[in-house]
């Protein structure tokens, strides 16, 4: 299959694309071809990177805001008009299914980056006033940005539209694992014309780029997506030097259905919830909390629901799950089925001896684990794939209790008959989003985990303070 690459795949610092003798493959994990390479980025890089987007800081951030603003403004459009070859370069880079590209993966980052600019058109105000004191929202300054491969554009957009609008400079990190989606980001703030160092793109490591980003005494804050693992070393690395830091880490979300549910609906919501990306969704509902004396019932209505999930060729229309983003994933999720299996987990559908998988490629069948107890390990950490853990719960206090019990607290989910006592179980979620009755994403409302699933939110008026800091003049 030819390689969608368009755009760039270097570095881009102060304005200049630069190369680096070191290279990292870029594989198509549908194919196993190899589709690009891009630099593996060194501390020079980083230094070079972060002195450019400090000179220029100043005078970006005394740009007038309706400037700023109408960057975000084209950048929304570009991204629209180049939906179709980035849909395309996100399915080659870690083979999310084609029509789930277009639709998210190329159609969220232009609706979050229109509905900023929509916010900020209607007047958001930097500042107000609080007694004697005007209290106004200022740059933070230099921003290191490290992004993920599950949805490599929209987290790129998440952070440097909302930093760059306030007034920031950035220094963008994407996973290594899929980048080639940030060069046509890179390429279309060139076009639009940002000036040289407002916005630099580093490739590379997490352990080079990554560790260089979070520890340089010249970046103001890091914003970070992805794993808890790796999160936690950031915030390590940041903490000598005091920087702000903002996480969006793992999750292990449950979807709660009360005993009063349409467990019909509830359960092909929930299935398409947790499948969707091939699983690969921070805030997959993969831990369906079902009444104890209904499990078997839900069971069977799960693996019903679930034969509409062929794996299969991630650029077929038709395709719904595609392969895992790498060869490494495929083997990290098949790790998780064997434990699941071992630890005693009911396999009733997949699991990791299935067959009829493609011979090529990094397929991992969708699986159903039913039966799951609390302490299994399948219960508790993120799994990162195509499978649902159906857990048996006593009554709702039981239900809480087993929702909350993990460390993460970023999405949830709870299914009733009766709006209020949804309502009222939602709150009850530790947790920094919880979708009722199938309730749909919302792209301005904020994003963000309790607990181990991170500090600080995304997306809308939220997600755009979290790039301020704030400074009370009193008069
Ligand atoms: P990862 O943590 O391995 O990598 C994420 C990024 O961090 C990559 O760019 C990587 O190179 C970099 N990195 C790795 N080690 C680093 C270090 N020591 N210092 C600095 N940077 C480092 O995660 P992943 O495998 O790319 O993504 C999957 C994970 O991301 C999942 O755990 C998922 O739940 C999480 N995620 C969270 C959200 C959210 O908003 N909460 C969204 C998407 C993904």
């Amino acid at each position: 299959m030819a390689a969608p690459v368009t755009t760039s795949t270097e570095h881009v610092i102060a304005g200049q694309q630069r190369g680096g003798s070191e290279r990292i493959e870029v594989v198509n994990p549908a194919t196993e071809e190899v589709i690009a390479s891009v630099p593996a980025g060194t501390r020079a890089d980083v230094d070079d990177a972060v002195a450019a987007a400090a000179a220029a800081q100043p005078a970006w951030a005394d740009t007038p805001l309706a400037d700023r603003i109408a960057v975000v403004r084209a950048l929304a459009g570009e991204l629209g008009a180049r939906g179709s070859e980035i849909a395309a370069t996100i399915t080659a880079e870690m083979g999310s299914p084609i029509t789930f590209a277009q639709k998210v993966q190329a159609g969220l980052p232009a609706s979050t980056s229109a509905g900023l600019a929509d916010l900020l058109e209607a007047g958001y105000a930097f500042e107000e006033r609080i007694g004697n004191s005007l209290v106004v929202r200022e740059p933070v300054g230099v921003v290191g940005a490290i992004t993920p491969w599950n949805y490599p554009l929209h987290q790129v957009v998440n952070k440097v539209a909302p930093a760059l609008v306030a007034g920031n400079t950035v220094v963008l990190k994407p996973s290594e694992i899929a980048p080639l989606s940030a060069g046509i980001f890179a390429d279309i703030l060139d076009r639009i014309g940002l000036p040289a160092g407002v916005f630099n793109l580093v490739h590379g490591t997490g352990d080079v780029v990554g560790a260089a980003l979070s520890a340089h005494e010249g970046i103001d804050m890091i914003s970070f997506t992805g794993s808890t693992r790796a999160g936690k070393l950031v915030a390590k690395s940041a903490a000598d030097t005091v920087k702000k830091v903002a996480l969006e880490l793992g999750g292990k979300s449950a979807n709660v259905l009360l005993d009063d549910a349409d467990f019909g609906k509830a359960v092909k919501l929930g299935l398409a919830n947790c499948y969707i990306n091939g699983g690969q969704t921070c805030t997959a509902l993969t831990r369906m909390l079902v009444p104890a004396a209904r499990h078997d019932e839900i069971v069977e209505l799960a693996v019903a629901a679930a034969a509409k999930y062929a794996v299969g060729d991630p650029t077929d229309p038709g395709t719904r799950v595609g392969p895992m983003s790498s060869a490494a994933q495929r083997e990290r999720v098949l790790g998780y089925y064997r434990t699941g299996a071992s630890e005693g987990a009911d396999v009733v559908l997949g699991g990791a001896e299935a067959e009829g998988l493609p011979d090529r490629g990094a397929y991992v069948a969708p699986t159903i684990f039913a039966g799951v107890r609390p302490e299994m390990t399948i219960a508790n950490e993120e799994i990162f794939g195509p499978a649902l853990s159906i857990m048996p719960y006593a009554d709702e206090e039981d239900a809480a209790r087993i929702a909350n019990a993990t460390v993460y607290g970023l999405a949830g989910g709870v299914s009733s008959a009766d709006p209020d006592r949804a309502l009222a179980f939602a709150r009850r979620l530790r947790t920094g989003q919880v979708d009722v009755n199938g309730g749909a994403f919302n792209p301005v409302a904020p994003f963000g985990g309790y607990r181990q699933s991170g500090i600080g939110r995304e997306l809308g008026r939220y997600g755009l303070e979290e790039f301020t800091e704030v400074k009370s003049i009193q008069l």
